[in-house]
């Protein structure tokens, strides 16, 4: 069949969670046997989101292909069990360099280069070349920002061109927000025919349109939605403020929008979508009742999205394992000697997260020396391993001034070091050790009982690595580096084994914990705290 091209686009405000209907629709379609895959874009200039901080777009995700991207394709991934790659993230930058290189070449024989037709050229190509390469039937592309900006104006004309192209192969889902006014006790549309206005001022009419809600809202309202908006009334759907985001495909099917996608792209179809696996999940979800406290020690914590990844994969290992999970964000900053019983006790497990630079480092070897101490379940990950790691020297092999190259350039105890390939790179934009690289690990140890295999595959955004000088007296002294990669024995895991539970991996198996496939690793460490919860409330 023809490859499909849905669009979502958002209006009236941000943050109502058009990566979330791209998933949902996404895993409906999925479950009713098509082919399907999502791609952002990114009205930004900057090539991809590998350089910005935290604070202003949330957690950088990487794919298996070593693109750091936006965190929406966390989100497609873990609605929809594929993997994502550089494709499926573009950003204004990356249009605009591809069409700047193609000019230096001489490609454009002469011309003068424009925003119409070059640009949206551009945007165009990068559509349909997932459509084309796959064979997908379905190419859902999400447009970041909302209608209106100055910024999206050239990702909404290729939208434009395209529907007029494709005809019925491509349909636009738009999704606005329908306020509560609580002086007035009403809920208002008019913000809503506003975003559609705007829509349809730059050539575009959505064919569905989602409102989010924290109200239901009526029939005769979303009627009304749809005669000033040019949309049949069936197409106009809800999205109400759900329990948890996995709930919304459920939301969605109930009101036939996958059934609505399909009629109006002409794509035959038969039966329901099967949903038994999904289900079994939120029904897991849904009977959970007895809680499991995690401690995320990170320098972020005031911050909702910094730890996504990490956030869904704990609730996932948490739900298949029928706990309902706390999460606690510990700052690592505020963290001391003097506070850290405190800060800590009475959690389950305790993760330390990533992070680059020298800012809550110190707090997170107070935290390390606690859990270690005593003996709480206990994940560091990325920099969180690398924390491990200067922790053990530290304290218990004698090396108190011992750190990473990245934190103290002058340490005389390097345990934790710039890689090799590291030392020329002099940018900083996509030049990290990224993506997936394979990993061996040693049998016998927790972390292959935990993966049922030895030979495992992670993804990777690193520049600094265990330090190979110390690997016999980390070894000696009980810390054992159990996982390493097989061409250039990069330390990829350590392990105490004296503990119950304290694993650091220099990977980040945060990343590819979907919801249909938990990560075994955070599956393990939830039992792990689970056993020492029951063990805590026998005494
Ligand atoms: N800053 C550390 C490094 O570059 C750890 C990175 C991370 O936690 N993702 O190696």
């Amino acid at each position: 069949m023809d490859t499909r091209y849905i669009f979502v686009t958002g209006g009236v405000v941000s943050s109502l969670g058009k990566g979330i209907i791209s998933s949902s629709i996404a895993r409906l379609l999925l479950s009713r046997g098509f082919n399907v895959t999502i791609q952002k874009f990114d009205p930004y200039i900057n090539i991809d989101p590998g350089t910005l901080n935290p604070y202003e777009h949330g957690e950088c995700y990487v794919t298996v292909d070593g693109h750091e991207a936006d965190l929406d394709l966390g989100h497609y991934e873990r609605f929809t069990n594929i993997k994502t790659t550089r494709a499926n993230n573009i950003t204004t930058g990356r249009v605009y360099q591809s069409v700047i290189d193609k000019e230096r070449r001489g490609d454009y024989l002469g011309k003068t280069v424009q925003i119409i037709p070059h640009i949206t050229d551009e945007i165009k190509r990068n559509v349909k070349l997932l459509g084309n390469k796959d064979n997908y039937d379905f190419v859902i592309t999400e447009i970041g920002g909302t209608v209106g900006d100055i910024e999206s104006l050239p990702f909404l004309e290729a939208v434009r061109q395209l529907r007029w192209e494709l005809g019925n192969k491509c349909i636009c889902v738009h999704l606005t927000y329908v306020p509560y006014i609580n002086a007035a006790k009403e809920m208002k549309t008019k913000p809503t025919q506003h975003s559609v206005k705007q829509l349809q001022q730059v050539g575009i009419q959505p064919d569905i349109l989602v409102l989010r809600t924290e109200h239901d809202i009526p029939v005769n309202m979303r009627r009304k939605v749809a005669q000033f908006c040019n949309v049949s009334p069936d197409a106009v759907i809800q999205s109400i403020d759900a329990p948890t985001i996995y709930e919304v495909p459920l939301m969605m099917h109930e009101q036939h929008l996958d059934n609505i996608i399909l009629e109006k792209t002409s794509t035959p179809y038969t039966g329901e979508p099967d949903l038994t696996k999904w289900n079994h999940f939120l029904d897991k979800l849904r009977s959970a009742k007895d809680e499991l406290t995690i401690a995320l020690v990170g320098k972020y914590v005031e911050l909702q999205d910094a730890y996504k990844s990490i956030d869904e994969s704990l609730f996932q290992a948490c739900t298949y394992n029928d706990r309902k999970l706390v999460i606690k964000y510990v700052s690592s900053e505020r963290l001391t000697d003097a506070n850290v019983d405190q800060m800590l006790s009475g959690h389950d497990g305790v993760i330390v997260a990533p992070g680059f630079g020298q800012r809550g480092t110190e707090g997170k070897f107070v935290a390390l020396k606690w859990c270690r101490e005593h003996d709480v379940p206990t994940f560091g990950i990325c920099l969180g391993m690398q924390s491990m790691v200067v922790e053990y020297a530290r304290n218990v092999m004698g090396m108190p001034d011992a750190n990473s190259v990245e934190l103290d350039p002058k340490t005389p105890h390097n345990v934790i070091d710039l890689m090799e390939e590291q030392k020329s790179i002099t940018n900083l934009g996509g030049t990290m050790r990224l993506g997936a690289y394979a990993c061996r690990l040693t049998p016998g140890t927790k972390v292959a009982q935990a993966y049922g295999t030895l030979d495992i595959e992670e993804r990777h955004r690193h520049r600094f690595e265990f330090n190979d000088e110390y690997r016999e007296a980390f070894e000696q002294a009980g810390m054992l580096c159990v996982g390493e990669n097989p061409q250039t024995h990069l330390v990829e895991v350590v392990e105490v084994p004296s503990c119950r539970w304290y694993i650091g991996t220099q990977y980040h198996p945060e990343y590819s914990s979907t919801v249909l496939s938990p990560h075994p690793l955070f599956l393990s460490f939830i039992r792990a705290a689970i056993d020492y919860h029951n063990e805590k409330h026998k005494q």
